[in-house]
């Protein structure tokens, strides 16, 4: 084994989406990189998760993962003041006065200012949030112009078209099956002859109810003219999403089965997850390590206004106390840790000195904020935000399907949707809504 190098190329924080990624393309260009993952490590394979699924009294997106949900010895939510580099568990995510108050430090992890929209989690495992869905929707252009066009939140230094042949590069990654004319909408637009990596999955037997039941005969005015489209919309199209789930055999992994067990874990591993770029990263000719159980705690700059060198306490056992403390130096740092844990590293250096001078708990890992960014904006190619969600403020009926408006939707983004329901009119709809303006284009 070739040794370790005292300066690495580069440091990376944490293993999910993000890291695993990086650190796989930097290893295949031959760079020298380490990994810091609060969580455990790649497991061999997934049978203890698989177990421990099966067997646990709630099937919850983290029932498969490490650390255990349940205190063993009093049965209850384990208290996450107890657990090494805990997480949330959405069973703790209720509101107070129900099981699993989350606003109980004894039994929620969360620390949350403000209302707590999405009562969901991540995990911490190396390959972070292996519970999500694997939907991979590509940002369409607009998103990166939400400050110019909206008036929301900020725009991107970056554009769409800047961001094509990544795009293309994460999806073979991952393993993406969807197909190109379904998915070209609001400005997406895909390089001559792009394929997805797989064909899209079929529409469930849901999807084609839907759409035949919203389709059989053109839509009624009296019936969308809750819309407030202008023109009459005639004709409701239900479309898949583009998913990180396999259609057919790939790079070694079987086809979905189609049992729809996606979250927490598909027990035939065809939906990715980034343990397995994780283990191609190990396997690239540069030095690949991934150091688990590892709680990146400070990140020191120097008087340069640079990364000086990153600090790490770690443990063994997720109740035991810290085993090792240390720091890795490196050229470049990439802190991956999580859209929802940015605080991570400050916060536990900020903490812990403290609370374990004081002979308070020693565990490391606490106090971030949640999934809390994770919101769902719905329906954005439609421009009238369609959505089968609460709240809403119109409810329409056809045959036996039911649908929703919100309002809401229209200024809350979202990565997270799993069917999309486009609108064509007769006419190109008329509408000051400059969404729908560079829709009707
Ligand atoms: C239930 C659910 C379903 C989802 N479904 C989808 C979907 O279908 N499509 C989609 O696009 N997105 C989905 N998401 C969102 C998606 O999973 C996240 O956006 C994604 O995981 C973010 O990747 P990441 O690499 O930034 O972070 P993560 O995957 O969360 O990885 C961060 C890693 O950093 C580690 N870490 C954190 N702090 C430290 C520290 N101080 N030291 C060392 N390591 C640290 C963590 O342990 C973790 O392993 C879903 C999320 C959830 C919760
Ligand atoms: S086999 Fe089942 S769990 Fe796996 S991706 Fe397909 S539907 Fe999801």
């Amino acid at each position: 084994m070739a040794a370790e190098p005292k300066v690495w190329d580069v440091a990376i924080v944490g293993s999910g989406f993000a890291g695993a990624l990086i650190a796989n393309e930097l290893g295949k260009s031959r760079k020298n990189v380490i990994i810091l993952e609060a969580g455990a490590g790649v497991a061999p394979n997934i049978d203890a998760y698989m177990r421990r699924f099966y067997s646990a009294s709630a099937k919850v997106p983290e029932s498969p993962y490490t650390p255990e949900i349940f205190d063993p010895i009093d049965g209850g939510l384990s208290d996450p003041n107890k657990v090494n580099a805990g997480r949330p568990t959405v069973l703790s995510l209720n509101p107070k006065g129900r099981f699993g108050d989350w606003t109980d430090p004894k039994q929620a992890y969360l620390i949350q200012k403000g209302p707590r929209p999405f009562a969901s989690t991540f995990d911490r495992i190396a390959g972070g949030t292996s519970h999500w869905l694997g939907t991979c929707l590509r940002f369409v252009p607009n998103d990166f112009k939400m400050k110019s066009r909206y008036g929301q939140f900020v725009d991107w230094p970056i554009e769409y078209k800047d961001l094509i042949s990544s795009y293309a590069d994460a999806e073979a990654e991952l393993g993406v099956s969807a197909n190109v004319d379904e998915q070209k909408y609001c400005g997406i637009d895909f390089p001559p002859g792009y394929t997805y990596p797989m064909p899209k999955i079929p529409n469930s037997t849901t999807d084609q109810h839907v759409d035949a039941s919203l389709n059989r005969d053109p839509l009624k005015n009296e019936e969308t003219a809750f819309l407030g489209m202008g023109d009459p919309v005639t004709k409701i199209p239900v479309r898949g999403v583009p998913a990180a789930r396999n259609s057919e055999p790939y790079r070694n992994r079987r086809a979905c089965a189609g049992n729809t067990n996606c979250i927490p874990i598909c027990p035939i591993q065809a939906k990715y997850d980034p343990t397995i770029t994780l283990n191609d990263a190990m396997n690239t000719p540069g030095i690949v390590k991934l150091r688990e159980r590892t709680v990146a705690c400070d990140i020191v700059v120097g008087e340069n206004g640079l990364i000086s060198e990153i600090k790490y306490i770690r443990y063994k056992t997720e109740t035991g106390q810290r085993t090792e403390a240390g720091s890795v130096k490196a050229r470049a740092y990439v802190i991956a840790a999580s859209d929802r844990d940015p605080a991570t590293a400050a916060d536990v250096d900020k903490q812990r000195p403290h609370r374990a001078g004081r002979g308070q708990h020693k565990r490391h890992g606490r106090a971030k904020p949640d999934g809390s960014s994770l919101l769902c904006r719905l329906g954005h190619v439609s421009g009238a935000d369609l959505s089968l969600s609460r709240p809403v403020d119109h409810i329409g009926h056809r045959r036996s399907v039911r649908w929703a408006v919100s309002s809401r939707a229209r200024r809350v983004p979202c990565r997270h949707r799993q069917r999309r329901l486009e609108f064509r009119g007769r006419r190109r709809p008329q509408c000051d809504d400059a969404r729908l303006r560079q829709w009707s284009q």
